[in-house]
């Protein structure tokens, strides 16, 4: 991905990664979709030396679609599974000493329980470790949890004595740096990638005390991140920055483009709008931040997130690079809304040129009601149909108007053989 690559489709198992089977048949169901990468969650250690196994059975089914592993709280499961798949996400709100959801989850990092909580500021990095439950492997005690003060000052919370030790930023920076060197190190030596995954609604606690849930602050978490991966020299890097506001989605990348120019980065991105709904309202907001930003030229990989089953979101996703243009992947159509100038049945005509068309990948096709608007609104399709009296059509061939005042019972019929004749035809291999 990145550079000259195809924008990439990708999109997430949400059946329970410790369900081999239905793991695999799911991520099969994604790639068969279209889906270019498989990202899968591992909240626990269980799931994640479940992974290979997945990986395993999808390879012997013959798909050699890339695999992520989706980690947020635990170090140690981004360390492992950073040895099976090709990419690991990580959440850098929630990875690292300082995090807002320490405290949660049991055995599902996600998962808040009555007694365990969310851990309060005050509680330091402490309440972290208490809140893992005995089912998962406890990761490691941290050095120290880390928290910026009301006076802007980044503290370190020592994790046992919970005694408070103002640092600079330059001792913030190394403990981050401290915490993050094993996983670089083992995503190096097996050339495994890692996404810096931020999340509007997870911003780190010293993020929103310095920034509060701001575009820039989101900008931030994951620049913090991307300095300390190359201060170990390690680059195979994508950046995310997502939220369920389609705005704050939109403003916080064009930041981030901005500011990666500045400091001389120019890491592949990976564009989603969160939780964005189901059915239309889903679609709707996938397609208005996504597209957006691709339409800007940004974005190298996306994932539109709908309350659906995972294979519903390939379609979606084409349909924004077809509609951004960024990807073509099928014919294309423009058509006018018609009016009172529409002197021929243009739904019928629309449906049967599409019937027949809509294999000639690349292609794009003008349909038109009259010729008042027609032909300039159509200027850079490959071939027009286009009302030119009552029940007649003019066909054109880019600009130029090559068959006249076609009665509009054969007209479909003579576009197909003006196609054929411009040499764009071939026939639909499915039929
Ligand atoms: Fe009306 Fe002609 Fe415009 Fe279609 S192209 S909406 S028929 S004016």
């Amino acid at each position: 991905m990145g550079g000259s690559y195809p924008i990439r489709v990708q999109s997430m198992t949400n059946t329970d990664t410790q369900n081999t089977e239905g793991t695999v048949a799911q991520a099969i169901r994604m790639i068969e979709a279209g889906c270019e990468y498989v990202r899968i969650a591992v909240p626990g250690m269980k799931d994640v030396e479940n992974l290979r196994e997945i990986k395993k059975r999808i390879r012997a089914a013959g798909f050699t679609t890339p695999l992520i592993a989706d980690v947020h709280l635990n170090p140690k499961i981004a360390e492992f599974a950073a040895t099976i798949v090709e990419k690991v996400r990580i959440n850098p709100g929630n990875y690292l000493p300082g995090s807002r959801v320490e405290g949660r989850g049991s055995k599902d990092e996600g998962r808040k329980t009555k007694d365990e909580g969310r851990g309060t500021r005050d509680e330091g990095q402490g309440s972290r470790v208490k809140g893992q439950g005995s089912k998962i492997q406890e990761p490691e005690p941290m050095r120290s949890g880390v928290r910026r003060s009301q006076s802007s000052s980044p503290i370190i919370i020592n994790p046992v004595s919970g005694i408070r030790h103002p640092v600079s930023d330059q001792q913030y920076f190394d403990e981050l740096s401290f915490r993050l060197a094993p996983l670089l190190k083992i995503c190096r030596d097996h050339g495994t990638a890692v996404r810096i995954g931020v999340n509007h609604g997870s911003l780190s606690d010293r993020i929103m005390e310095q920034y509060g849930d701001t575009p820039k602050g989101m900008v931030e978490s994951a620049l913090e991140f991307a300095r300390i991966c190359e201060v170990h020299n390690f680059r195979n890097l994508v950046l995310s920055l997502k939220a369920s506001n389609t705005r704050a989605m939109i403003q916080a990348n064009r930041l981030l483009v901005k500011r990666m120019k500045a400091e001389g980065m120019d890491y592949p991105l990976h564009l989603g709008v969160t939780e964005a709904g189901a059915g239309e309202d889903g679609r709707l907001k996938s397609a208005v931040g996504i597209g957006s930003l691709l339409a800007d030229g940004i974005g190298d990989t996306i994932r539109v997130s709908i309350t659906e089953d995972p294979e519903q979101e390939i379609p979606v996703a084409y349909g924004i690079l077809q509609a951004t243009g960024v990807r073509i992947t099928r014919t294309e159509y423009i058509s006018c809304p018609t009016c009172a100038r529409t002197l021929f049945d243009m739904q019928v005509s629309v449906q049967k040129i599409k019937e027949l068309t809509r294999h000639l990948s690349g292609l794009k096709i003008a349909v038109m009601g009259c010729i008042v608007n027609g032909p300039g609104e159509m200027a850079d399709a490959h071939y027009g149909y286009v009302g030119a009296g009552k029940g007649k059509v003019n066909l054109y061939k880019g600009q130029n108007l090559v068959k006249k005042n076609i009665d509009e019972s054969v007209a479909v019929e003579e576009l197909i053989e003006l196609i054929k004749e411009g040499g764009d035809w071939k026939d639909n291999e499915q039929e």
